[in-house]
């Protein structure tokens, strides 16, 4: 039997949505984003999120660049928290829009957390992670029968640089969000959790954009070409042995016209 389309959905004033706006591809919103951007009186967005993607916005929306506040520094997390609970008390509909999905690396849960202590209702969207989706339009499968069967999602980025070092778990495919500027310590760190410098890796900056692209080396070896190719955020490193798949599986430079920057 064939379903019925469903209804859209109301989109409600006082309500702060926190919507995962994928990778950069506007194509990879999905129905419930794109609904809510529509209608939202204010977006306050983060500065990954592309230009096509805020062109799906209310042309009245106001839209608010909360990711950069001058100088590359990002605005602060209680400002951006305050700006969310005023607005709805304001009765906007107020969406907080994040690159990828907000639960992600996005400190989407942080904010959901402020608004319920707030008394703000909130719903979450979430989006299509760039930890998926960026290797998938370069051609990487992050599983595969009898080659790859876990995959861990992690981050490059050190909190506190003199911390203790970086240790990632145990999975045939790892994902490495904001890991270009330390590649050469998480690859070092991999390596010593046990995986052979021969280790296919690859490392996709601005995937599914315009600019996307893809470099592929091996594990020991990824340090060097990021700084030969001179690849910079935001990029996704992928490491295991479904990188060399991409060989075969490459497309989207083919068939696609993807949309303008990050
Ligand atoms: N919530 C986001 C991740 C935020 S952390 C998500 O789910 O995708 C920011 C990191 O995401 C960047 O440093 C980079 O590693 C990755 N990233 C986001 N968009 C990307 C893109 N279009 N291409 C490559 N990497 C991307």
């Amino acid at each position: 039997m064939i379903g019925r389309r469903a209804r859209p959905r109301l989109v409600q004033p006082g309500v702060v949505y926190l919507v995962g706006a994928g990778p950069g591809d506007p194509g990879l919103l999905t129905v419930r984003a794109l609904e809510v951007l529509r209608q939202a009186d204010v977006v306050l967005h983060d500065h990954l999120v592309s230009a096509e993607v805020l062109a799906e916005c209310e042309p009245r929306a106001r839209r608010i660049d909360v990711g950069k506040i001058g100088h590359g520094r990002q605005a602060d997390q209680s400002v951006i928290e305050r700006r969310l609970i005023a607005f709805a008390r304001r009765n906007r509909r107020v969406v907080r829009l994040k690159g990828g999905d907000p639960f992600v690396f996005g400190r989407g849960g942080e904010e959901a957390r402020a608004l319920r202590a707030a008394g703000v209702r909130f719903e979450i969207v979430p989006g299509l992670s760039s930890a998926i989706a960026v290797p998938a339009y370069a051609g990487i499968p992050l599983t595969a029968r009898g080659i790859s069967s876990s995959l861990a999602i992690v981050t490059g980025h050190r909190e506190c640089p003199a911390g203790e070092p970086l240790h990632f778990p145990l999975a045939d495919t790892l994902v490495v969000l904001m890991g270009v500027a330390n590649a050469r310590e998480v690859c070092e760190a991999v390596m010593r959790s046990g995986r052979h410098g021969d280790t296919p890796a690859a490392v996709i900056e601005r995937g599914t954009c315009a600019q996307q692209r893809v470099v592929v080396s091996t594990l020991a070896a990824l340090p060097v070409a990021i700084a030969r190719e001179s690849v910079k955020a935001p990029a996704v490193i992928v490491i295991g042995e479904t990188v060399s798949l991409r060989s075969e599986l490459e497309w989207c430079a083919r068939i696609h016209s993807l949309p303008a920057a990050v």
